[in-house]
């Protein structure tokens, strides 16, 4: 019985250190930090594309600006003196409307050339964020093999202690043992407490006190572990 217990508490110190190198705190922040990484890619693959089509709404206006600016040279350099009245009329009316147009385009130039600007400091921000997260999570990452490396060993030298022990004990009681924390049950054995179960400290019926004589075993009630003296 000695052994088996022995046993239990060197495998109950290695389920605790593996469920540390499972729960390490570096963790969250890696996964936390691929995260913003991921999400800052995605950003940035919008961003582009967006500043893409204000590049080619720009590139558009700009080329309409540049006709329009010429017909307007082209009007006005056009000889007054072999007109007639109706025809000066048409051309500054024409003059005047292209003008509106020219400055309706401007207007929108200078929208677009604000939001360029926007962008681009978004994209910076973006950028910039990406690096620190980048940056975190390399940390966190470098943080987390240390201590894993701290861990690892601990656990190899309790498994290989741990499969030493196992060839002394008593097979029977081991095979119960091996069922029973597959089953979850795990502590599998809990010492007798103030009369109650060590493990959920439910008390043991007063009749049942007795069945623990030597090296006797009960059946906790309510956890289903082994009660032992
Ligand atoms: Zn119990």
């Amino acid at each position: 019985m000695n052994k088996i217990i022995e046993y239990q508490s060197m495998d109950l110190e290695l389920e605790r250190l593996n469920k540390q190198k499972d729960n390490l705190e570096e963790l969250k922040v890696i996964d936390k930090m691929r995260n913003v990484v991921k999400e800052a890619q995605g950003k940035s693959i919008k961003m582009e594309n967006d500043a893409k089509s204000l590049l080619d709404e720009y590139n558009q206006l700009k080329a309409k600006y540049e006709k329009q600016h010429k017909e307007i040279q082209r009007l006005t350099n056009l000889d007054v003196n072999s007109m007639d009245k109706s025809q000066i009329y048409d051309t500054l009316t024409k003059i005047n409307s292209i003008s509106s147009e020219i400055f309706m385009i401007e207007r929108n130039l200078n929208i677009i050339i604000n939001k360029i600007g926007r962008a681009l400091k978004d994209f910076e921000t973006n950028k910039n964020q990406a690096v620190m997260a980048r940056n975190k999570h390399k940390e966190a990452k470098d943080q987390y093999s240390a201590k894993v490396a701290q861990i690892e060993p601990k656990i190899a030298k309790l498994q290989e202690e741990l499969k030493a022990k196992e060839k002394e004990l008593d097979q029977t009681l081991f095979a119960k043992y091996k069922t029973m924390k597959n089953d979850g049950i795990f502590p599998v054995f809990a010492k007798l407490t103030n009369d109650a179960c060590g493990y959920c400290r439910i008390e043991v019926p007063k009749n049942k006190l007795d069945n623990l004589k030597g090296n006797n075993t009960i059946i906790c009630e309510h956890c289903r572990r082994i009660i032992y003296r």
